[in-house]
């Protein structure tokens, strides 16, 4: 296959000059910040355009990460759902065991040429903190992941990763100790020293430039996965799904088919234990425009606009914001977004693990617990392609603890 770069679809793309899609993004800061956010847009679009930087990223993707990642149709799921055939793009078989590598790569690729010492960034799964740790490992650079209390006690191998790879760990234990603590958390530490320090972020999340720098380093996935779909099928997807935290496996899919009309696109956020407040995590469903971490964005919050507590059973997905592009494609009707709760996400887990021998990560487990709902409602001859956006080894003790008896495994 020929070798992809960010380059095809980038230029058509959002955000504008000032890092808005329609009314969302942008740059929220203390005005120490706001001069060096601008230095690494500059930086970026300097950098990345250079043969060396291209080249490098191109070899780290191919030989590192071991792109391409393979789509998959799944015919023994598909067969047992009995409608649609469900393709998967398999992020999980991934250096590190998720999509997160392809942007940490970037990130960590460009502080570097940026002369950076040190790259920052929060953790919910510990996924990103992973796979940050792994791209500071390789590329020489102080690391620091800020994840809370409750992550940490969730995500107990992931933790143990991140040492071995020998990034410091931040344990942060105020308020919900999740996901949203950890981004205040690692905020406050890189407001200490921006100059030296690179906030690597998460998702697509946090102010201008990161949602964009964020999606053009995962735009890889779709471009690889839209070209592998019709060598194999001779057509485009019907339906593409993927699962929403901040929203970047889902962005880093829907890109390269965002304008190909006929392709329905469906963005899957949790709806946890219900829709009451604290429930859930369904920031596109439920939220209202609101501005964290520096951007504007969907977000649920109170009537004071400070935002609500969340959960999800996957710690990945634990976040009251979503990424400023999302919320822009949500207005615009461009996309669908639609909730999985904690109990069809355990199902789908079992599911898949049953069904194929893959064990996906919890987050991809609603994306691909409303695929299975979504193929039963389809033809034989209609397509799903479905970003497998991690696997789920992170997860296993949580669920043979809390939901052995639930997928029959004690
Ligand atoms: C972090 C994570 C997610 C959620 O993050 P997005 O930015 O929404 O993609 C989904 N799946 C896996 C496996 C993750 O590690």
């Amino acid at each position: 296959m020929e070798t992809i770069t960010a380059e095809r679809t980038k230029t058509k793309q959002l955000p504008d000059e000032k890092g808005y899609f329609g009314e969302y993004g942008g740059a929220y800061l203390p005005p120490q910040l706001v001069e060096e956010m601008q230095k690494i847009t500059e930086s970026y679009y300097r950098i990345i355009e250079t043969e060396e930087f291209k080249t490098e990223l191109i070899r780290l993707n191919r030989d590192y990460t071991g792109r391409p990642s393979p789509v998959y149709h799944a015919k023994s799921l598909s067969q047992k759902v009995g409608g649609a055939q469900i393709y998967f793009k398999r992020e999980d078989l991934n250096h590190t065991g998720a999509h997160k590598i392809n942007h940490c790569l970037g990130e960590v690729l460009l502080a570097k040429k940026m002369g950076k010492k040190k790259v920052i960034a929060e953790t919910g799964a510990g996924q990103h903190g992973v796979a940050l740790a792994t791209a500071a490992a390789l590329l020489d650079m102080q690391c620091e992941i800020h994840m809370g209390e409750v992550d940490i006690a969730k995500e107990h191998p992931n933790v143990i990763r991140m040492k071995i790879l020998g990034a410091k760990v931040v344990p942060v234990t105020f308020g919900l100790k999740t996901l949203k603590e950890a981004v205040d958390s690692a905020f406050m530490a890189y407001m200490q020293d921006p100059v030296t320090q690179f906030y690597a972020i998460g998702s697509v999340v946090g102010p201008h430039p990161f949602p964009m720098m964020v999606r053009d380093f995962q735009q890889i996935v779709g471009e690889e996965a839209r070209a592998q779909f019709q060598q194999k099928t001779g057509k485009l997807p019907d339906h593409l799904v993927a699962c929403v935290g901040g929203g970047s496996n889902a962005i880093g899919l829907f890109t390269a088919f965002l304008e190909d009309k006929n392709v329905q696109i469906h963005g899957v956020e949790p709806s946890g234990k219900g829709f009451k407040d604290g429930e859930h995590a369904a920031t596109l469903t439920l939220g209202k425009p609101g501005v964290i971490h520096g951007f504007m964005c969907y977000l649920l919050q109170n009537e004071n606009g400070e935002p609500s507590p969340v959960h999800s059973i996957a710690s990945g997905l634990d976040y009251p914001g979503v990424g400023p592009q999302h919320s822009y494609l949500k207005d615009i009707e461009r996309i669908r977004y639609e909730t999985i709760n904690d109990t069809e996400a355990i199902e789908a887990f079992s599911i898949m693990s049953k069904n194929e021998g893959i064990i996906p990560a919890l987050e991809s487990s609603h994306a691909i617990a409303f695929a299975i709902k979504l193929a039963s409602s389809l033809e034989p001859s209609e397509t799903i392609l479905v970003n497998l956006s991690g696997r789920g080894d992170k997860d296993i003790d949580f669920i043979a603890e809390s939901y052995g008896d639930m997928i029959g495994i004690d």
